[in-house]
């Protein structure tokens, strides 16, 4: 008895001891597929944001292996929904959790139709260089090979492996993992939406084992010109997407509703319809920041291509994608209206 009772306490010690040695992640939740259900196994409809974070962790006992995993419920939407209030909710708690608090690494479940630029916002204002890993699913948690259980998976794995140190945030989706600055949702429904266009991924994790081939260079989380401590609220900025036989109505209601900013999704190189031309040149001379970038989906919208930048007081968005491009013009105008200052910005970010 006496030594069935030491052996216990042995084997107690033994198990505090690892759980000390287990990093500590944390999950915070958001919403999206991932925490989505559907009334069947074969239905293709279903609701976003209806499973809890404690159910989205039980439903992946691997996890609790190699990491003590701690789950908070930071909201519960499609991602659809995403909005700034949310964002700077859950940039300033990952924040908090990475440089004050116990965490080894965060893993942010999301919806994946803006996970990009959550990821972005993210990338350019957190200041911790631990790993940040943002996960989704394609397939909701009652279809039939759900996709959401092994990306978690996953995701942990990238959230606790040393070499995700310094990498800013990443996106680990079907076996992949993207740089938050490169990647983009490119299909609707395939799980193999997520993509790099310009760039290609940086590592895989093929059933927790990560691996990985480049490292971002863009300025972000310690080294961005952002700091999430510093932003308490985020400007207006319109994307106005082009083509053939527009009209500079968009643009105007833009500049009605005192837009401090226009992403000009162009056509090509990023050219925009000649009214559109001209009402985006009224913008600016009205103080309004109008960053070129084309509806393309990859390459460089050049500055001074056909359009003649200098004359008319346009940046270009270099090969960022119209919603990123929005996020980082979002992030420079809180700290300037300097057109030069601003297209440094978007030379380094
Ligand atoms: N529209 C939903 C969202 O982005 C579902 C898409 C998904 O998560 O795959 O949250």
């Amino acid at each position: 008895m006496k030594f069935g009772l030491k052996k216990v306490v042995f084997v107690m010690l033994l198990s505090a001891i690892a759980s000390f040695a287990k990093p500590t992640v944390y999950i915070l939740a958001t919403g999206g597929t991932i925490a989505g259900s559907g009334s069947g196994a074969l239905d293709s409809s279903y609701t976003s944001g209806t499973v809890t974070v404690d159910k989205l962790i039980s439903a992946v006992p691997e996890i609790n292996k190699i990491a003590t995993i701690k789950g908070e419920q930071i909201s519960n939407i499609g991602s659809q929904e995403m909005n700034n209030e949310v964002w700077l909710k859950l940039a300033s708690r990952v924040n908090e959790l990475l440089v004050n608090g116990n965490a080894d690494g965060i893993v942010i479940t999301h919806g994946t139709d803006t996970m990009e630029e959550t990821a972005y916002f993210l990338n350019l204002v957190v200041k911790s260089d631990k790993p940040i890993v943002m996960v989704g699913a394609m397939r909701n948690s009652s279809s039939l090979s759900a996709d959401g259980p092994l990306n978690l998976f996953n995701a942990v794995n990238v959230a606790i492996d040393k070499n995700s140190i310094g990498k800013g945030v990443v996106v680990v989706m079907n076996d992949e993992i993207h740089a938050a600055r490169e990647v983009t949702k490119t299909n609707t429904t395939s799980v193999s939406t997520f993509k790099s266009p310009n760039s290609g991924k940086i590592g895989t994790v093929f059933y927790g084992k990560v691996k990985y081939y480049m490292n971002p260079i863009r300025k972000h989380t310690l080294n961005s010109d952002f700091d999430i401590a510093n932003i308490k609220e985020l400007p207006r900025v319109d994307i106005i997407y082009s083509h053939t036989n527009d009209n500079a109505d968009f643009v105007n209601t833009a500049l009605k509703n005192n837009a401090k900013g226009i992403i000009s999704s162009g056509m090509g190189n990023g050219n925009p319809y000649p009214s559109v031309l001209n009402a985006l040149f009224d913008g600016v001379k009205n103080g309004v920041i109008v960053v070129r970038d084309s509806r393309v989906g990859s390459g460089e919208t050049t500055l001074n291509g056909e359009v003649d930048d200098d004359k008319y007081g346009f940046i270009t968005s270099d090969n960022l994608n119209a919603q990123k491009a929005r996020v980082l013009l979002m992030l420079a105008l809180t700290k300037t209206n300097d057109k030069d200052k601003i297209a440094k910005i978007f030379e380094t970010h």
